[in-house]
């Protein structure tokens, strides 16, 4: 997958003057918030079970090496191979051998952020083998060449009227004249296409929401049952998961349940919440015959013990990016890698490098509603504060934010001079202003005035305001 995460600014323009993409996004707002909030009301003991989960999560980063051992030894006995992978390279390689070994030319895939991640699509049609996506909105990205733009509804940037272009373009097996105008009718044509993938399909990948270190387990959950088809039919099963995915047992993945499906789509639980341990054992009525769970690190353990850590408790449920006013406009494809929304504005720069997608954690308006509605309480707009620290350190930012900042930061070390300064440059901004409240233009202020005026300081500074005992200032800072 080609990283546009640099060109932000050109990709967010785009996104703003694509007026389908504008009336689709409001479905993120319709059919997102809603559902969460009445969920979440419908359950008293949510932010109770926040607290938890947060716990859970943080003893495992605490521990992370203990539990993965103890994961892989479970694995190993019930009969399933772990393989670790500290880069993509590596992951890649790694199924490219599983599958080889398998003689495997079609493969399905649940839907799995991992695998985009690491571009394991486009790698394995390079090396002869096809992979079929059989989550319905990643297989219809799949027909267009596209990526996911959520990480929970990756077509959710599209309507029906181009899904349903998309399968005429591609089932020409088809009859032309059949109805295909309803949600409905695209969905049956998308399993009665995608039945006889699953029974063609050597091997079977799917990603992971919890590894569960006390039984050797993977946890998935979908609303279409994609994952148990994929995971049971193939001959091997091939589980995509990264380290932070570990949970130390079956009660611990179970209230983290709790919170994810409500957070993510405003259900209890997901339709389908399958576990798998090991491949077919002897009487089985089904199951694989080969299990492998690939291990990937790609820098997240260069995330621990650093302020970023935190983001290690994500649990990918898109609720961040559900409230976010800056993914609302612009879409999940502007941020340009895999995460998209706030979780991404912190995630990206660790896994491609601050150099390459500093603009991420930038385009935030500092809500605070991504932190508010995450689940795992990981506090993102702290991070994404971070991010522009080092941003700024390593000297990344334009000059001109640089020296404006330098030049902010010599007055504010210097309170007398500070004072002086605002008192006179006040006077001077409101005469530039020509008594009109209102800047339309303001040098150095251009990205902001180029869309909408910026409002011209009036009367005395906070300072002298509250010198001379402002009462109102006073009340409105209470
Ligand atoms: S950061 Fe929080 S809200 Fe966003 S996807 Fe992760 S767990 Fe969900």
């Amino acid at each position: 997958m080609q990283i546009t995460s640099p060109s932000f600014k050109e990709n967010s323009r785009g996104a703003l003057a694509d007026a389908q993409l504008q009336k689709a996004l409001g479905n993120v707002r319709a059919g997102f918030i809603d559902k969460r909030l009445k969920a979440v009301e419908a359950l008293p003991e949510f932010d109770l079970l926040r607290d938890n989960a947060r716990a859970i999560k943080d003893h495992v980063l605490a521990h992370l090496d203990l539990y993965l051992e103890a994961y892989e030894k479970k694995v190993t006995e019930s009969g399933g191979h772990v393989h670790w992978a500290e880069t993509a390279e590596d992951a890649r390689r790694i199924v490219l051998d599983i599958c080889r070994k398998a003689n495997a030319r079609t493969v399905t895939k649940g839907k799995s952020m991992i695998t985009e991640e690491i571009g394991l699509n486009d790698f394995l049609e390079a090396e002869g083998i096809r992979p079929v996506e059989t989550d319905l909105g990643e297989y219809i990205i799949q027909l267009r060449g596209e990526h996911p733009s959520h990480i929970i509804a990756p077509a959710v940037h599209l309507n029906k009227e181009q899904v349903e272009a998309d399968f005429r373009r591609v089932h020409k097996h088809l009859a032309e004249g059949r109805d295909l105008s309803e949600p409905e009718s695209l969905l049956g044509e998308a399993r009665s296409v995608l039945r006889s993938e699953y029974f063609a399909a050597d091997v079977g990948i799917t990603g992971a929401n919890f590894l569960v270190a006390e039984t050797g387990t993977s946890i998935i959950v979908t609303n279409e049952g994609n994952g148990d088809l994929t995971q049971i039919l193939p001959r091997v099963h091939i589980v995509m998961a990264s380290l932070e995915k570990i949970v130390p047992t079956l009660d611990d993945a179970s209230q983290i349940l709790r919170v994810l499906a409500r957070s993510a789509t405003g259900q209890d639980m997901s339709v389908y919440t399958t576990l798998s341990t090991g491949p077919r054992r002897p009487g089985d009525p089904d199951g694989p015959e080969e299990y492998h769970v690939v291990l990937l690190d790609n820098g997240r353990s260069s995330m621990l013990g650093t302020e970023f850590q935190e983001m290690l408790r994500c649990i990918r449920c898109g609720a961040c990016m559900n409230h976010c006013p800056v993914y609302h406009a612009v879409g999940g494809h502007a941020y340009g890698w895999v995460y998209p929304g706030p979780m991404g504005a912190v995630l990206t720069p660790s896994l491609i490098g601050v150099d390459k997608a500093g603009h991420l954690p930038n385009a935030s308006t500092f809500c605070g509603r991504c932190e508010e509605v995450c689940p795992m309480r990981i506090p993102l707009p702290k991070m994404m504060r971070h991010w522009r620290e080092r941003e700024f350190e390593r000297g990344l930012n334009p000059a001109t934010q640089r020296y404006g900042l330098g030049l902010w930061a010599f007055f504010a070390k210097r309170p007398r001079l500070y004072r002086l300064a605002s008192s006179l440059g006040i006077p001077v901004l409101s005469l530039l202003g020509g008594g009109k409240r209102r800047f339309r233009y303001l040098p150095l202020a251009g990205g902001w005035t180029k869309y909408r005026d910026l409002p011209a300081p009036e009367g005395r500074t906070f300072m002298q305001q509250w010198r001379d005992g402002g009462a109102s200032v006073r009340a409105r800072v209470a």
